[in-house]
């Protein structure tokens, strides 16, 4: 397979998606396959994921699926280690898999803080702990994560969510700073995004201020564009954060 420093493509790259199911996700598996890319998707649910593969693949893209619960790591190595043994490399990990349960800290929401915790950071920190060891062996590969502007500014409700978003960036920085020379590492921070990621809210509040919140936003499509843009850059050229709004934002 073509792979060289000066290489401005994305093709034949063997890419894993977590929470490739809906949203962000399921955007950037379609993008990343229709320009050439092999894209394993991850994520819990297993129709979903088979859904997508099948479409992916009736417009002769090159797709695959695992269940994954990132928040297992013995799950996380299993689909890690799957891709490299069946496809030969994993060129990117797109760590993207995320919940955002919001509420004020005085409802203490102690399992959803958790579940943020689990599936935001740790669910990263395993992706990490996974192809860290194979990216080393071969010589190459990119993790792009999923922060948000969350992961820059903090705002009531969200006070866990940005945590988890601070430390998605805290992590992916110290993650550079240490295999930077072989391995890419890029940031992605995107603002209000049309998923279902809101859906996870049971804060009743919480749910009508975000309904009016997230009128403004993105396309997934249009987080997925930065993500290849990313992807695609010579492997010499590390795009360390993207963040992306909508225009009409504040
Ligand atoms: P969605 O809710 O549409 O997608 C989230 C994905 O994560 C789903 O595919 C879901 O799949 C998966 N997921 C959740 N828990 C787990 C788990 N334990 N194991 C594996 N997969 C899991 O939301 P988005 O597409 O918006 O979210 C993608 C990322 O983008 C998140 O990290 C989010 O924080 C970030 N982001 C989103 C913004 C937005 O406004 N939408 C703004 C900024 C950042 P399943 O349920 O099948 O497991």
């Amino acid at each position: 397979m073509l792979r060289g420093r000066n290489m401005s493509s994305i093709g034949g790259k063997v890419i894993a998606i977590t929470g490739a199911s809906s949203g962000i996700g399921e955007a950037t598996a379609r993008l990343l396959a229709k320009n050439g890319a092999q894209v394993v998707l991850g994520a819990r649910r297993k129709e979903k994921l088979e859904g997508l593969t099948s479409e992916i693949r009736l417009e002769n893209g090159l797709a695959d699926y695992r269940v994954l619960d990132v928040t297992k790591y013995g799950e996380m190595e299993k689909f890690i280690n799957y891709i490299k043994n069946t496809y030969g490399s994993v060129d990117v990990i797109v760590n993207n898999a995320g919940v955002m349960p919001l509420s004020k800290l005085e409802a203490r929401k102690m399992e959803e803080w958790n579940r943020m915790i689990d599936v935001n950071i740790r669910g990263v920190l395993h992706g990490i702990a996974a192809g860290l060891p194979i990216m080393k062996s071969q010589g190459f590969g990119q993790f792009v994560n999923l922060s948000s502007i969350g992961g820059h500014v903090v705002s009531p409700t969200a006070a866990v969510y940005c945590a988890t978003k601070f430390a998605v960036r805290a992590i992916s920085e110290g993650l550079r700073m240490e295999v930077g020379k072989d391995i890419r590492v890029t940031i992605v921070s995107p603002g209000v995004t049309e998923s279902e990621l809101a859906d996870s809210i049971s804060d009743e509040k919480a749910r009508q201020v975000m309904k009016e919140y997230r009128k403004i936003r993105l396309s997934p499509e249009s987080v997925a564009r930065s993500i290849l843009f990313a992807i695609e850059q010579p492997e010499d050229v590390d795009i360390n954060e993207i963040i992306v709004r909508p225009t009409a934002a504040d």
